[in-house]
């Protein structure tokens, strides 16, 4: 990996987010438009097309859930169970109740917390299998309070979904599943079909397909994020171990080989082993092919003078992932400002959040944890604001009011309030 000297000179973790060729661009507009006017039929379609499969049903059946649970194995199912558990524990504290305040004139105002009615939850498919997107997107929702959650997913070969997905989600209690991906599958849930009635709100990662297609329908629902490509940042002194940190870059760099994994150290001899143990560690790696030109193009080491200068540089990063692996991490939790999940200690490997600790694995990436949150329970909510004003709060402000309006031109406004003096 390549060892820089820090001194302000960093490269951002910014790269510009993929908005696809121009002919992606009208393929998914296309298919968004195929969709609109013939419903179940291009879904089937599109199926054969893109995921090589002919369907008999859209929607998955109570036998492939069982069969699913017959494919996986007991302990998993437990595993998915108890990381179920630890999500729903971290979402709970999350949650927030609509309020009502009282002022002596008889003025009550508040904020009344609705849940979305609809959300589409989508797992991507292709060759992996994300039961942790299930877990991550759907109990949020469900902690909210949404009534209505539906999956939806590219079918593989065998026309169903992978076991680990089905169990996830009938672990949650989420019955209603699709079996649609890509571009068809965003708009399906965005203006329905025969068989899929739309939902208000779209959530999920996936492809360049997925991502455009959320693009091209928001405004009609909600969506969640376009999230760029995945990024850690460790930040770590001399005591940090260096087949630690050079697995935890390398985690992050199987990703995608547009995945970036970033080590800033006041440690020179830190940054010579880890730089060395990443390139022993990549040989065994089975999804070298990835992590490699990830590495090579997205993976730097940058060595500060100090560790304030090192916090500094992480502040500026705002990265999705930070490590702090450093002899007293919660000491320096104060500094830090940006980022979108902090794993503090070298017990807090970042794959223990991923799936497993509680908090939400869906992050702002590219910066954006400058100014935005993980996935989260407010996602799902809306607030509506409750005004009441008593005849004696009213009167006590209507001229006030009132001229308020005129100086905006608005004279009808004006009369509105006026009216009621009368
Ligand atoms: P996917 O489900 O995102 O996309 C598969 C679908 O893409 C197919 O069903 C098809 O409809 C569509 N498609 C494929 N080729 C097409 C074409 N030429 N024209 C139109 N549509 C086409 O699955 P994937 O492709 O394996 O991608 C998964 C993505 O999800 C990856 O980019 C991965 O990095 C991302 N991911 C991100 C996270 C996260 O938390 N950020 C987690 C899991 C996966």
């Amino acid at each position: 990996m390549r060892i820089k000297r820090l001194s302000g000179n960093f490269a951002s973790l910014k790269r510009s987010i993929d908005s696809g060729t121009e002919a992606q661009r009208e393929a998914v507009k296309n298919i968004i438009g195929d969709v609109k006017k013939k419903g179940d039929a291009s879904l089937f379609a599109y199926a054969e097309k893109f995921d090589s499969v002919s369907l008999s049903s859209l929607r998955v059946s109570e036998k492939e859930v069982e069969a699913a649970y017959q494919e996986l194995d007991q302990d998993l199912v437990e595993i998915i169970r108890e990381a179920a558990e630890n999500i729903r524990f971290f979402h709970e504290k999350q949650k927030r109740e609509s309020w009502i305040t009282y002022k002596e004139d008889g003025t009550m105002l508040g904020q009344k917390i609705t849940p979305l009615d609809a959300v589409g939850v989508y797992v991507p498919g292709g060759t992996a299998a994300y039961p942790s997107s299930v877990l991550m997107n759907v109990i949020p929702a469900q902690t909210a309070g949404v009534k209505r959650i539906v999956l939806i997913s590219p079918p593989n070969r065998e026309g169903t979904l992978p076991a680990g997905v089905l169990v996830a989600a009938k672990e949650l209690g989420i019955g209603e599943i699709y079996k649609s991906g890509g571009a068809q599958a965003v708009a399906a849930l965005a203006y329905g079909t025969e068989t899929i009635r739309p939902v208000d709100k779209i959530v999920g990662p996936g492809n360049i397909y997925v991502a455009l297609a959320k693009r091209e329908v928001f405004g009609d629902v909600d969506i969640d994020m376009i999230a760029g490509p995945s990024e850690i940042v460790v930040l770590a002194d001399h005591t940090a171990k260096a087949n630690e940190v050079a697995a935890d870059l390398l985690s992050q760099a199987e990703h995608d080989v547009l995945a970036s994994s970033v080590l800033v150290t006041d440690s020179m001899e830190l940054a010579e082993s880890v730089s060395a143990e990443v390139t022993r560690q990549l040989e065994t790696l089975p999804r070298k092919e990835i992590a490699g030109p990830s590495i090579e193009q997205f993976g730097f080491i940058y060595v500060a003078e100090s560790m304030d200068e090192a916090i500094n540089a992480v502040n500026e990063l705002a990265p999705e992932h930070l490590e702090v692996l450093t002899e007293y991490p919660m000491e320096l939790l104060n500094n830090i400002r940006h980022a979108g999940a902090i794993f503090l200690g070298r017990y807090s490997s970042e794959p223990v959040g991923d799936y497993f600790a509680g908090p939400n694995h869906v992050l702002p990436t590219n910066g954006t944890a400058r100014f935005s949150s993980p996935l989260n329970v407010d996602d799902f909510v809306k607030k509506s604001s409750i005004i009441s004003y008593s005849e004696k709060a009213f009167q006590n402000s209507a001229h006030k009011i009132a001229a308020f309006a005129r100086l905006e031109g608005l004279e009808a406004h004006a009369r509105a309030i006026e009216e009621r003096l009368k």
